[in-house]
């Protein structure tokens, strides 16, 4: 059987749960959409399209008003376009409200620290703002594909501080933390780029949208990690295809208080089983 093409998300799924794995990229069945992923889409879209900004007039005077203002208009645009799959969701007014209000604010947070690195960038460097700007713009939503590890992924933003690469992701998780998937995430990003340009990146990490920035060193370690766990799927997924290969992972993701596992119905995790999660 060919080996399938992997990617984080999907790897990470295999992680959590293999049956889940099947459902999605097996059988193929539909995942439900939820206000978090649309938000998310919706906030990343607004950051790309940020740098698209004609910085030729932002002075030190006006940069904060502008960048704030770009975002904000950028969002409103943005979340009107996902009008559709948001009617999906079936939020009511306040609901929406909410969703939106966060959102911005997150955005805002993040424009608070771009305005902070453009003005220092300009001070440090002595140059005009508008050149400060497109110093600070990454290259966005690159693709990458690798036949050898058979992996593709799309990474946000690639920065160059210096001589330096710094690899970004952006997330509005509420927590703050490098947690195991993310890290799997983040290594296999850093491998993609060592393939392709046949130098490690300096740092990857996520800018949490309702913080700020947080990076770590590339290293072989690093690299290591996102091999095996690559390795470690294809050797499951290229040899199995029927359900039973892929054992239910049964736990607190298969429904929490506000919500459930896509195949949650389809699965029946807990059926036949007592109460203390027993056959
Ligand atoms: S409901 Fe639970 S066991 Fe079933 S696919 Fe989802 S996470 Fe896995």
């Amino acid at each position: 059987m060919a080996k399938r093409i992997e990617s984080p998300s999907s790897i990470n799924t295999f992680k959590q749960c293999q049956r889940k794995y099947y459902y999605q990229y097996i059988a193929k069945l539909p995942t439900l959409p939820n206000i978090h992923q649309v938000r998310g889409n919706i906030a990343h879209s607004t950051l790309e399209s940020f740098y698209e900004f004609d910085a030729s007039m932002v002075t030190t005077d006006n940069c904060a008003q502008r960048i704030h203002a770009r975002i904000q208009e950028l969002f409103v645009r943005h979340w009107q376009r996902y009008t559709q799959e948001l009617d999906k969701l079936h939020l009511n007014n306040d609901q929406q409200m909410f969703y939106f209000e966060e959102t911005m604010l997150m955005l805002m947070n993040w424009a608070n620290q771009f305005i902070q690195d453009l003005q220092a960038q300009a001070a440090v460097k002595n140059i005009s703002f508008p050149e400060a700007f497109q110093q600070l713009t990454p290259i966005r939503e690159q693709r990458f594909h690798s036949d050898h590890y058979s992996v593709q992924g799309f990474i946000d933003a690639i920065h160059q501080v210096e001589d330096q690469i710094q690899i970004i992701d952006y997330k509005t998780n509420a927590s703050f933390e490098f947690k195991d998937a993310i890290k799997l995430q983040l290594a296999i990003y850093s491998l993609l780029y060592f393939e392709k340009h046949g130098i490690k990146p300096s740092k990857v990490g996520i800018f949490f949208l309702r913080h700020k920035l947080k990076l770590m060193d590339v290293d072989e370690e690093l690299l290591d990690l996102a091999r095996r766990e690559i390795e470690l799927v294809h050797a499951h997924t290229s040899r199995h295809e029927g359900l039973e290969q892929y054992p239910r992972c049964t736990g607190p993701l298969c429904k929490w208080s506000t919500g459930q596992c896509d195949f949650f119905e389809v699965c029946k995790p807990f059926e036949g089983k007592t109460s203390n999660g027993q056959k």
